[in-house]
C-alpha cells in the first residue's frame, strides 16, 4: 500500500536525501568524513539562523534536551520551565532528574506562554535559565519566542534562554541571534526531513562559559567536550550526517525564506479547510509546522485516524489526557500542497463514514488557498 505520512516525526524522507544515505559507509577518521562533518556544521548555522557553534548528537531530539540541561544546570539550580503540553512536562523531568529545581510556568494544554508572564516569574524566582518549546507538538502551539527572547536578552541577559525548536528550525523563522537564543535544538525527523537519529543544537558564547563552570554529571552528551572533538568523541551517525547534508542543501536551494513561506501557505490551507468544515482548532495560537484539531462531539479521533489509515494517510492523536480528543496533521519537512489536499480529502471520507457529511467542503478551501500558492 502506498503510504502518506502526515504526522508531526518522523516525516517522509525525499528520494535525493535517501539516495545520499546509500552511499557506501566511510570511515569517520579519514579526511573525507571529516570534512563533510565541519561542512555541514556551517551549513547549519545558516539554518539556525546564528553564528554560534552547532553539535550533532547521534540520538533522538530528546538527547539535546538532555544536553541542555545538563551542560547548564547545576544540582539545586533554578529553571524556569513552560509547561504547556507533553513536550514541556518532559523538560520539566529533565532538570528534575538532573538535580535542578524546574520552577513551572504551568498552562492549559492548547495555551501559549507570553512575555510578561515570563517575565513576571524570572523577576519573582531569578531562574538561571529558561526553558520551553517554540512549537509545543503535543497541542500544535506556537509560543511568541521572539517577545520572550527580545525581553530577556535586552532586561536579563544573564539568563540562559534554551529553546526547543523541534518541530521549528528549518521550517518556521526563528532568529537564533536577534532573539538572543542560547541554545536552540532539534532533531532530524522533523523539518529536517530524515529519518530519527540525530540531535542538533546551537550554544551561544555566554552558554558555553557557563557550561564550562556547571559541574553536572554528564558523559555522552558533554556539548563543550564535543565541540573541542573535530568530529565527536564518539562514532558519529556517518549515514544521518550525509543524508543531513543533502537535507540542508535543499533547504539553502530553495531558500530559508521560501522554506518558511511554504509551511506558512500550508498551514493557513489546512487550517482554512478545518474551519470551513465547521471543526474547531485546538492551539489558541497555531503552529505553521502541524495543525492540532478538536474531535467533533461524540467522535473519538482515534476513529477517524484509523480509517485514515486504511487509506494509508497517517495523522497522529493527541497525547496524554488529550488522547481522544483531539487529532494533529502535521506540514513540516517534505510538503508541498497537494499533500495537504490528499489528507484533507481523506479526512472528509473518514467524517462522512462517521456521519458528518463535509465532502469537498474542506477541500474546496484547500484548493482556494492553493490557487495563489
Ligand atoms: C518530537 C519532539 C521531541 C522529541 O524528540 P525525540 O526525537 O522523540 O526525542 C521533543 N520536543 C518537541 C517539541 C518535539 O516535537
Amino acid at each position: 500500500m502506498k503510504r502518506y505520512l502526515m504526522t508531526p516525526g518522523p516525516t517522509p524522507v525525499p528520494e535525493k536525501i535517501a539516495l545520499a544515505m546509500a552511499a557506501p559507509i566511510i570511515h569517520h577518521r579519514t579526511k573525507e568524513y571529516i570534512d563533510l562533518h565541519e561542512k555541514v556544521r556551517e551549513k547549519l548555522k545558516k539554518i539556525f539562523q546564528t553564528q554560534n557553534d552547532i553539535v550533532i548528537f547521534a540520538s533522538s531530539g530528546t538527547g539535546a534536551m538532555e544536553a541542555s540541561v545538563s551542560n547548564i544546570l547545576s544540582e539545586n539550580d533554578k529553571a524556569l520551565v513552560v509547561e504547556a503540553g507533553k513536550f514541556g512536562e518532559r523538560f520539566s523531568q529533565l532538570v528534575s532528574s538532573f538535580g535542578a529545581q524546574a520552577i513551572i510556568l504551568k498552562k492549559e494544554y492548547g495555551d501559549f506562554a507570553n512575555a510578561q508572564e515570563i517575565e513576571d516569574y524570572v523577576k519573582k524566582y531569578s531562574p538561571k535559565a529558561v526553558y520551553m518549546q517554540a512549537c509545543e507538538t503535543s497541542t500544535g502551539v506556537f509560543h511568541p519566542i521572539d517577545e520572550i527572547g527580545k525581553m530577556l536578552k535586552e532586561k536579563y541577559p544573564e539568563v540562559v534562554f534554551v529553546v526547543d525548536g523541534i518541530t521549528a528550525v528549518g521550517c518556521i523563522d526563528i532568529k537564533t541571534d536577534e532573539w538572543g537564543i542560547d541554545i536552540l535544538l532539534t532533531g532530524s525527523q522533523k523539518a529536517f526531513m530524515l529519518p530519527p537519529g540525530l540531535a542538533m543544537l546551537s550554544i551561544s558564547e555566554k552558554a558555553k562559559k557557563i557550561a564550562a563552570q556547571n559541574k553536572n554529571k554528564r558523559y555522552y552528551f558533554d556539548i563543550l567536550g564535543e565541540l573541542n572533538a573535530q568530529t565527536g568523541h564518539f562514532t558519529p551517525a556517518v549515514t544521518l550526517v550525509l543524508g543531513l547534508n543533502a537535507a540542508v542543501d535543499m533547504m539553502l536551494e530553495e531558500g530559508l525564506g521560501n522554506v518558511f513561506k511554504r509551511h506558512e501557505f500550508l498551514a493557513k490551507a489546512v487550517k482554512a479547510a478545518i474551519l470551513a468544515m465547521d471543526l474547531e482548532l485546538f492551539a489558541k495560537r497555531p503552529s505553521n509546522s502541524l495543525t492540532a484539531v478538536k474531535a467533533p462531539q461524540s467522535i473519538d479521533s482515534k476513529q477517524i485516524i484509523d480509517i485514515m489509515n486504511k487509506f494509508g494517510v497517517s495523522i497522529s492523536n493527541g497525547q496524554g489526557s488529550m488522547k481522544g480528543k483531539i487529532f494533529r496533521i502535521a506540514h513540516l519537512g517534505y510538503f508541498y500542497p497537494p499533500d495537504v489536499i490528499l489528507t484533507i480529502g481523506t479526512l472528509e471520507i473518514a467524517l462522512k463514514k462517521l456521519g458528518i457529511d463535509k465532502l469537498g467542503v474542506g477541500t474546496k478551501k484547500a484548493l482556494e488557498i492553493f490557487v495563489e500558492y
